[in-house]
């Protein structure tokens, strides 16, 4: 959690997480070279786990240049060719979280090529899902996009920041589902829970919390689960939720380490 505290790892551990999932993502500000990202890639797969282990929380992360960069071809591209050695870092999951944000031709290419690198380093992927009004398009551009490469097992993918108008789409489509979770804005905790008691819980959906540089909260999960407990949902279906589906998906990657 490169822009987070240490006090967020503490209150994670003393709310009973067992592990953080980071993936690369924008600073909320454009990289200005390829030595950025490398840095960048540094930090996450080499100074945070430790940083994650003085509260003794296993710190895994995913690597990629995410949509947001991808405008640039030939600096998008830049940032590529250094990622594979970042993939056989013992703690790196897959490829992520790649996506689209505004849906552009530049966009689908970059999506297009990190994904071959997936395939060709046999990773997991995490896609993100644009926002507001682009993010239907955008699900069913992504979902179409990787239905066409019988390559691609959608049960090692990861579709995330859903809501209620591409929840179904997603699953239905074979994909693992990620509702993020955000204090304010986006999807709340209760109206996480309001989405599953619209289309109920499946075996590939899990939730996250968003940690980033905005107004964003780790102890977003934790909430999801009181809130869930408030509508009455059983501890076996949380704990189905909220450890045991995320863990399955993850473990798919050899290097993640927790049991069910
Ligand atoms: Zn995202």
């Amino acid at each position: 959690m490169v822009s987070r505290t240490t006090d967020d790892y503490q209150a994670l551990v003393m709310a009973g997480c067992k592990a953080v999932c980071e993936p690369a993502f924008w600073a909320g500000f454009d990289r200005s070279s390829v030595a950025s990202f490398y840095d960048y890639y540094r930090q996450l797969t080499e100074y945070e786990p430790k940083r994650a282990a003085r509260f003794h929380l296993p710190h895994y992360s995913w690597i990629c240049i995410n949509p947001k960069e991808a405008e640039d071809l030939v600096f998008a591209r830049e940032v590529i060719q250094i990622i594979p050695k970042f993939l056989e870092k013992e703690t790196v999951l897959g490829v992520g979280e790649i996506g689209l944000n505004k849906n552009s031709k530049n966009e689908v290419a970059i999506l297009e090529e990190q994904v071959q690198l997936a395939l060709d380093h046999d990773q997991l992927i995490l896609i993100h899902t644009p926002h507001l009004e682009d993010k239907l398009k955008g699900t069913q551009l992504i979902v179409d996009i990787l239905q066409q490469d019988p390559r691609i097992n959608p049960n090692k993918v990861l579709i995330d920041h859903v809501e209620e108008h591409t929840i179904r789409k997603v699953i239905e489509a074979g994909f693992w589902a990620g509702i993020t979770l955000y204090p304010e804005s986006k999807c709340t905790p209760p109206r996480a829970v309001d989405m599953l008691e619209q289309y109920g819980s499946s075996n590939r959906l899990w939730m996250n919390s968003a940690c980033d540089w905005g107004v964003s909260d780790p102890l977003s999960l934790p909430k999801a689960i009181l809130e869930l407990r408030k509508r009455s949902f059983s501890e076996e279906e949380i704990d189905r939720l909220v450890y045991q589906n995320p863990v399955r998906f993850l473990k798919q990657s050899p290097k993640f380490k927790l049991d069910i």
